[in-house]
């Protein structure tokens, strides 16, 4: 059921950003710029983007839990104040009260309203009904296995009888199986038409996800989370993952998501905020993985019958989720050992040679490739060659950080930095002095 201009719309963003103070107290971290989104009535969106791109943040702001900095939030055309009662929330930490039984939790959020206690419990009754709990209303939470909790997660918001459900990776704490069991029960219900609410709207950073549940898939972008543009899910329902257009799809969502400067193409129904210049090599982040992670990956991939592979393939074959793996292609990327393209990773001729040399060799490509692409390891690297004694307070390097991420993320950036930088042999770092040196014999670059 893709819904029509005509349907009604239920929720508008309308060019919202989001600021938090930086840890240095001097300036601000941009979590979210321009964010314009609307939910209409009959369908399901899913916000997709890794992991710290803000989508958490923006769905508290659109429940009304936090407000915006900027721009504002229509709820049925009315801007919005304070919570926003048309929606419920399904967490992916299930967020029970363990002292409360199955039943008392779904009730909960109705006494919050104010409903009478007959009313209340057959609601209640419902709502556990259609999400598979019968026989367990008087279970409490510590009872139930994982898959049951969110069932419990799932009654509770649908009882609430929301115009939009909202699903914050809701599935990203299950185990494989149940994951998958719980995915399709909701997307029957959807199908069926026989869904406690207008329209659904869910967070993942999972693609096949994604294209398997919604209509359209709104892909956010990082640093500062913005909307890169959106993909319509243009196969009939239920969606069918062996169907070819599914696996195009997939492909070309990852390869999206995988060049931070593609255009998405498909329906440009919001503008795409353009990207800031990058000025400081400590403004442009690292991926956080470390140089084994790097070279194990373009191992395996060298080893394909092409010297490339798919990338959906591969994450498969790996048994990892794409949070995990599109930091490694980034860093592989990054440093020009692979290129990606059409949802393809091929490696590039220095990358084959990286991941076939031996140790040594490996070392000589890895500082050779991090000085001509890493800004920020080179910057180390001058800055340590222009103190005489070779070395320098590692605070002075995290307070450049500092004025660009949150203090938890400079200081993820200074490890990461740190790490490559060891293995490259450009510098040193002594914990317990807390400083970065030069090595006993200094490389030329
Ligand atoms: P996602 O859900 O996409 O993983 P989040 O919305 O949770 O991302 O967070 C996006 C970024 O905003 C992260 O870098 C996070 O550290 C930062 N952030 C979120 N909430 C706060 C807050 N209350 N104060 C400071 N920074 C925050
Ligand atoms: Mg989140």
């Amino acid at each position: 059921m893709i819904p029509t201009v005509a349907s009604p719309t239920l929720i508008t963003v309308d060019q919202v950003s989001k600021h938090f103070p930086l840890p240095d107290g001097k300036g601000e971290f941009t979590v979210l710029s321009g964010v314009n989104l609307t939910v209409r009535s009959g369908e399901v969106i899913a916000l997709l983007g890794r992991s710290g791109s803000g989508k958490s943040t923006l769905l508290r702001i659109m429940a009304g839990l936090i407000p915006p900095s900027q721009g504002q939030v229509l709820s049925n055309a009315k801007p919005l104040r304070g919570a926003n009662n048309n929606v419920a929330m399904v967490f992916q930490s299930f967020a029970l009260l363990p002292w409360l039984t199955v039943q008392e939790n779904v009730e909960l959020g109705l006494e919050a309203r104010g409903m009478k206690r007959e009313e209340r419990h057959q609601r209640a009754l419902k709502a556990i009904d259609i999400v598979g709990l019968d026989g367990f209303e008087s279970a409490y939470p510590k009872e139930l296995s994982g898959g049951m909790k969110q069932r419990v997660g799932f009654a509770r918001a649908f009882v609430l009888e929301p115009e939009v459900l909202f699903m914050d990776e809701p599935f990203s704490a299950l185990d494989v199986l149940t994951s998958e069991n719980l995915r399709g029960e909701i997307d029957d219900l959807w199908n069926a038409h026989t869904f406690p609410s207008k329209s659904i709207l869910i967070v993942t950073h999972n693609i096949e996800e994604a294209v398997f549940l919604a209509d359209r898939v709104v892909i956010l972008g990082a640093n500062p989370g913005r909307i890169r543009g959106e993909v319509v899910i243009d196969l009939p329902r239920p969606h069918d993952r062996t169907h070819p257009r599914f696996a195009s799809l997939v492909d070309y969502i990852y390869t999206v998501m995988t060049n931070p400067e593609i255009e998405v193409s498909g329906q440009p129904a919001v503008a795409v905020a353009p990207t800031p210049p990058v000025l400081s090599p400590y403004a442009r982040p690292l991926p956080h993985v470390r140089v084994g992670g790097i070279s194990g990956l373009l191992e395996l991939i060298v080893d394909q019958p092409q010297g490339g592979d798919d990338i959906s393939r591969l994450a498969e074959r790996l048994q990892l989720e794409v949070d995990d793996l599109l930091p490694i292609l980034d860093a592989a990327v990054l440093l020009d050992f692979a290129q990606v393209s059409q949802g393809d990773v091929c490696l590039t001729a220095i990358g084959q040679d990286f991941a076939t040399t031996t140790i040594l060799r490996s070392k000589d490509l890895f500082r050779q490739q991090s000085l001509n692409h890493v800004p920020v390891l080179s910057s180390i690297l001058h800055t340590l060659r222009e103190k005489p004694s070779g070395s320098m307070r590692a605070d002075f390097f995290l307070d450049l950080w500092d004025e660009h991420f949150p203090h938890e993320e400079a200081e993820r950036q200074f490890a990461t930095a740190i790490d490559w930088g060891r293995y490259a042999e450009l510098f040193e770092y002594d914990a317990s002095e807390d400083r970065l040196y030069l090595p006993a014999t200094p490389e030329a670059s």
